[in-house]
């Protein structure tokens, strides 16, 4: 593993990446309603993006076939990867928006999940529950502690409220680049322990849980890309930029 450390001046310009990407989440979340289309979402994330002289860094994303859309918008049982079309938006729905945008040279990605009008309180409850993973791991980020122990925090929170942890995908650094060493899982294992990360200044991870209300099994849909639960039950995903301090952790993508 290359493990790139970031400077503080470094970190600064991921700040201003992530600001990029809390706003592009915030102005989709408030088109969210039924009747909407998820590609009119993304639209709109597109001319935030190009608006902030940000560049999204989804569409075109190396695959069986490049990712078409600018966003991920997952609903429902699709988990991540989902991609925006012409598929309107229902009362009741889960929504997953997930952003990665580039600028001046750096990146931020984050993502959450939005309720869309009456959502049942066992859905509500998926959200919320998989939100607190994510600030679970962001509490107990420290440096001199491998991430095994958080990870191990993360699962059991989610597993204590009988949540399945999804295996298939996991978080990652980042910087220059979206997609940087080291995977960052959202579970515990042996093979994580044999290859532990070492919690260090300058270190910025984007953790992003994944919960399903049923099994932790997923399954990728023909389109090459979404991702769907294999029991087709609702999942929820969070995601932030999280640098690790001297103390503890700076998330870079709350709009702070
Ligand atoms: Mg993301
Ligand atoms: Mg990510």
């Amino acid at each position: 593993m290359a493990i790139k450390l970031k400077s503080k001046e470094q970190i600064e310009k991921m700040r201003l990446a992530g600001r990029v990407v809390h706003q592009v989440l915030d102005h989709c979340g408030k088109m969210l309603r039924p009747g909407v289309t998820t590609k009119e979402i993304d639209d709109e994330a597109l001319r935030v993006m190009t608006h902030a002289g940000a560049k999204g860094l989804f569409k075109g994303y190396p695959g069986k076939v490049p990712f078409p859309s600018n966003l991920c918008i997952s609903v429902n049982e699709v988990v991540v990867h989902g991609i925006a079309d012409d598929r309107v938006v229902k009362d009741g729905d889960i929504v997953g928006i997930d952003c990665g945008v580039e600028l001046d040279g750096w990146c931020g990605d984050s993502a959450r999940t939005f309720l869309v009008g009456n959502v049942k309180p066992e859905v509500r409850r998926l959200c919320e529950v998989t939100k607190l993973v994510l600030e679970v791991a962001i509490e107990n980020i420290r440096p001199g502690r491998k991430w095994s122990q958080v990870a191990r925090l993360m699962q059991s929170y989610a597993e204590s409220h009988a949540l399945g942890v999804v295996r298939d995908f996991v978080g990652h650094g980042i910087g220059s680049k979206m997609h940087e060493d080291p995977k960052v899982p959202n579970f515990d294992s042996a093979e994580l322990r044999r290859n532990d990360i070492l919690l260090r200044e300058g270190l910025v991870l984007a953790i992003e849980p994944m919960c399903n209300l049923g099994v932790k099994e997923v399954v990728t849909l023909d389109d090459g890309w979404t991702v769907v639960t294999a029991d087709r039950l609702p999942s929820a995903h969070y995601e932030h930029t999280v640098a690790v301090t001297d103390t503890g952790a700076d998330v870079l993508t709350n709009g702070q």
